[in-house]
């Protein structure tokens, strides 16, 4: 027992020092083994305390379901697409939230169920377990369907868009004072319908949640579910009587809610607004259908605008990364460079579909850090630039963010490109972002649309270059 107790301690030193060292790019590497050392020490100090306990089939059994779910892990990680990352994040919170319900089922069945028997909870003790029983279902449920939602929304199984039920407010307000009144009357008297009665409000309340969330907020969704699955392994902790699940949950919980905080702040968005299922989005369903004339451009022109430019930012979004264009988009920077230009980029803090997820591309396309700025660094130099290529952006260089009170991203801060000399837009077709919304940008007159894949379009610049 001595022996991982401590083993715990080290175990929770290490994510600490993991979620430190995952603050900076100079030292993310050390952070991830960091954290990789902290959950093998932990695995082997849990499974030698079960060891003690139970029997030896028991513990067999539970290594062969590790080696199994390492297995499958080991697999999708290694498949897994850059752009496909958010949507794996959401499916794993599902699993948290899962096992969180699980394991109060489970503490039900085991305690409250076996009324009259000997049970390992003393009497006195009961009504704290039975609160700790219906606290811990309810946030895994709501984990649940809320990461399922997510998951669905960002791999476009489902619209982003939200979805607005007359009263949704009233509803969320409605399935939480519920909650609180069950969770009473599960103290005092502890039934199994008390417990289904939760399971089912919280899976409904997770759903809704996330539904009534729209395409524009998912960033920080997706940081909010990963709060959720902390805060539902903590819960765990507490049923599991395991101080290092504890302590564990508390870290993810406190750090998803301290990146969601972040990141709305970054998108001009209420912190409790979001979180309360995008209270306060009223009227702002509006898709903007503003239509007009495009400009189309060619990849010899473009190269013709660069050999003239003094100085040019690049803007990349998601679609630099479905196109890998990273490379060609370097070897560009590289080139421009040399022959005397000021070549930065800019990006914008939920450009992609994971945060940091340009700073990775271009960190991995060996784009020296100081050439890299954030959307506030660089938005005031927009004006005095000759040329802007917007790389497979589009929701986080629209226009209708600060213009349009009615666009749904209406508040938002987005990347200035349109007070450029000259901008030119690489994307495929004339469709929208991932918030859905039309993109005044392409019908300015300094704008010119180079349709294509952009790793394509970004290799013919450089040939004629
Ligand atoms: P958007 O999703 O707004 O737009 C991407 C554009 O890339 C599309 O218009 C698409 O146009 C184009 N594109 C796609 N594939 C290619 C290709 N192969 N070659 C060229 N163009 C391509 O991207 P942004 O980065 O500007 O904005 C990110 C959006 O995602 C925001 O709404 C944000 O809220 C949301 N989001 C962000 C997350 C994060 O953490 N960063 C997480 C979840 C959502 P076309 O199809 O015509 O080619």
């Amino acid at each position: 027992m001595n022996a991982a107790a401590a083993a715990y301690i080290v175990a929770a030193l290490l994510f600490v020092l993991s979620l430190a060292g995952l603050s900076k790019h100079e030292t993310a590497k050390s952070g991830n083994a960091f954290g990789i050392a902290g959950m093998a020490i932990a695995l082997a100090a849990t499974i030698g305390l079960a060891a003690q306990s139970i029997e030896a089939a028991a513990v067999g059994l539970i290594v062969v379901a590790m080696a199994a779910g390492a297995a499958i892990g080991l697999w999708r990680a290694r498949r897994v697409e850059m752009t496909g990352m958010p949507e794996l994040i959401a499916l794993l919170h599902s699993f948290v939230g899962l096992a969180a319900v699980l394991v109060g089922w489970n503490g039900y069945l085991s305690v409250e169920a076996q009324a009259g028997t000997q049970t390992e909870v003393p009497a006195d003790l009961l009504g704290i377990h039975s609160a700790e029983v219906v606290i811990g279902v309810f946030i895994g449920a709501v984990t649940l369907t809320g990461s399922i939602v997510a998951f669905l929304k960002l791999s476009a199984r489902i619209p982003s868009n939200p979805l607005m039920l007359p009263g949704r407010n009233w509803l969320n307000l409605g399935a939480l004072v519920a909650f609180v009144a069950l969770t009473v009357a599960f103290v005092v008297s502890p039934g199994l319908g008390l417990l289904v009665a939760v399971t089912v409000l919280a899976l409904a309340l997770g759903w809704h949640l996330v539904a009534s969330i729209g395409g524009g907020d998912m960033p920080v969704v997706v940081s909010m579910l990963n709060s959720y699955s902390g805060w539902a392994a903590a819960a765990s902790g507490f049923l599991l009587d395991n101080d290092l699940l504890i302590i564990t949950g508390a870290l993810v919980g406190s750090s998803g809610a301290y990146l969601s905080w972040i990141m709305c702040r970054a998108m001009n968005r209420s912190f409790l607004s979001v979180i309360a299922g995008g209270f306060g989005n009223e009227g702002s369903t509006a898709t903007g259908t503003e239509d007009g004339v495009h400009t189309e451009i060619t990849a010899e022109e473009v190269a013709e605008l660069l050999r003239d430019a003094k100085s040019v930012v690049i803007t990349p979004g998601y679609g630099m990364a479905v196109a890998h264009a990273q490379g060609p988009v370097a070897e560009l920077t590289r080139k421009l460079a040399e022959s005397g230009a000021e070549v930065r980029f800019g990006i914008h803090p939920v450009a992609g579909r994971l945060p940091g997820h340009m700073n990775v591309l271009l960190a991995e396309a060996k784009v020296p850090y100081d050439i890299v700025l954030e959307m506030d660094e660089i938005n005031d130099d927009l004006a005095a630039t000759s040329v802007v290529l917007v790389i497979g952006a589009n929701d986080t260089v629209n226009p209708a963010a600060l213009e349009d009170p009615g666009s749904p991203i209406a508040g938002m801060p987005v990347l200035q490109v349109w007070e450029a000399g000259h901008v030119v837009v690489f994307k495929r077709s004339m469709s929208t972002g991932y918030a859905g919304v039309q993109n005044p940008l392409f019908f300015r007159e300094n704008t010119r649309m180079l349709f294509g894949d952009a790793r394509e379009r970004v290799e013919d610049i450089l040939k004629a270059l």
